[in-house]
């Protein structure tokens, strides 16, 4: 495959992410392997980077303010009272999502725009397209699809300059991850939402900011610690209940799971609740057993709380790229899975994947973490992120 343009440490990251790709893979990781951070990337091509990293601080309200009283030569100004404009609350989050995702665009971006750069259209610019999506962890599938889209339309709008496909790239990638509207229902009633995931994905931090948000839209919030199965994990969950202001029902460790999903429905119904985040094992041994736990966790709110809203939501590690994918296919077998909550998105090039879950599985991507503060959690929206990703 072709891979000029790229040095030769980056050929050779393409050829191992490529390689390291397993679709076939039925097991569940029970642990997830720390990956160890990608060694630094030769530069490829301009950086866009600064320029956006420019951009953003130029809307930063403390460096307007920093230059209050300068006029563009630098001599002092009459001073006047400016007021300070905050950023809107998309505006916000938009930036937001565009320094989490630096590192993916780090990457892709760059290597987009040097693709973009070419003089034809060929053979050659579509390979060049492809391991770029595939190094970006989009997946071979869903960068299959992407690049049927754009060959169909290069050839229907006779497009011959390479530059022209980038947007026509942008809408193909938007289409492969439209799920419909993503849906948050649960935060409008009474509603149970199970936080499923394997060790290490990032399970009790998402709990708890998830708590803290709720929180802070003034919905009453009870936590169930079931995953009883991890000596520590309820002492760590408890932490993250207190610093967000809700309760939380636990259970001896070892303890049946069920019977603190018990306990809380019992605390949730008392308090009356809006919403009930029932934190489940994340050390589960086959897909069958997952399967019992839940169905018997869910008999229980059947009969003890019937009505509320049932959402289940997978955390996901994002920078183990396809093993992610890996693993939500699994849960997906295993449980009605309604949303993904990608964790990491800060500290990955893989972010990506989110691209290749939506595609792959049909099931939206409703948070990204983005941090490990309690505020380090955003809705996700598809839309944004292609836009932050390429801009
Ligand atoms: P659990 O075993 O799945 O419950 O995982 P934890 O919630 O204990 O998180 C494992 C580690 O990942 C902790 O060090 C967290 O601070 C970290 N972590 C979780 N979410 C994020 C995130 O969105 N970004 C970053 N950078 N770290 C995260």
């Amino acid at each position: 495959m072709a891979l000029f343009g790229f040095g030769k440490k980056k050929q050779q990251d393409i050829i191992a992410a490529a390689a390291g790709l397993n679709f076939d893979d039925e097991q569940i990781e029970e642990e997830v392997v720390e990956e160890t951070v990608a060694a630094e990337e030769e530069p490829v091509g301009p950086s866009i980077l600064d320029e956006v990293k420019e951009e953003m601080d130029a809307q930063k309200p403390q460096e307007l303010k920093a230059n209050f009283g300068k006029n563009s030569d630098g001599s002092i100004a009459v001073e006047e009272e400016q007021p300070e404009e905050a950023p809107s609350e998309e505006g916000g989050f938009f930036q937001k999502l565009v320094a989490g995702l630096t590192k993916t665009r780090d990457s892709f971006v760059r290597n987009m725009d040097y693709a973009f750069g070419a003089t034809e259209i060929n053979e050659d610019f579509y390979e060049e397209l492809e391991e770029i999506l595939i190094s970006g962890d989009i997946g071979v599938r869903t960068t299959d699809s992407i690049l049927e889209h754009l060959k169909e339309e290069v050839h229907n709008r006779k497009i011959v300059d390479p530059a022209e496909c980038k947007k026509v790239l942008i809408d193909a990638i938007r289409t492969q991850m439209d799920t419909g509207e993503a849906s948050y229902e649960f935060e409008n009633q009474r509603s149970v939402v199970f936080v499923i995931g394997v060790n290490g994905v990032g399970k009790t931090t998402t709990i708890g900011k998830l708590a803290s948000k709720l929180k802070s839209m003034d919905k009453k919030v009870v936590i169930a610690a079931a995953d009883t199965f991890r000596a520590a994990a309820g002492n760590q969950l408890k932490e993250w209940a207190n610093r967000a202001g809700v309760d939380m029902i636990g259970g001896q460790d070892g303890s049946d799971p069920a019977a603190v999903v018990y306990d809380a429905i019992a605390s949730a119904k008392a308090k009356n609740a809006d919403v009930l985040l029932i934190d489940t094992a994340g050390r589960l041994h086959n897909k069958k057993n997952l399967m019992d736990e839940l169905s018997k966790m869910n008999r229980i709110i059947e009969r003890e709380y019937p009505g509320a809203y049932k959402e289940s939501l997978v955390v996901l590690d994002a920078t183990t790229g396809q093993n992610a994918l890996n693993q939500a296919r699994e849960f997906k077998e295993a449980a009605d899975l309604t949303g993904v909550v990608l964790t990491k998105m800060d500290g990955t090039a893989k972010g990506g994947i989110a691209v290749a879950i939506q595609s792959e599985l049909g099931v939206p991507v409703k948070y990204i973490g983005v941090g490990e503060s309690v505020e380090d959690l955003e809705k996700f929206d598809a839309n944004q992120f292609v836009k932050a990703l390429f801009m």
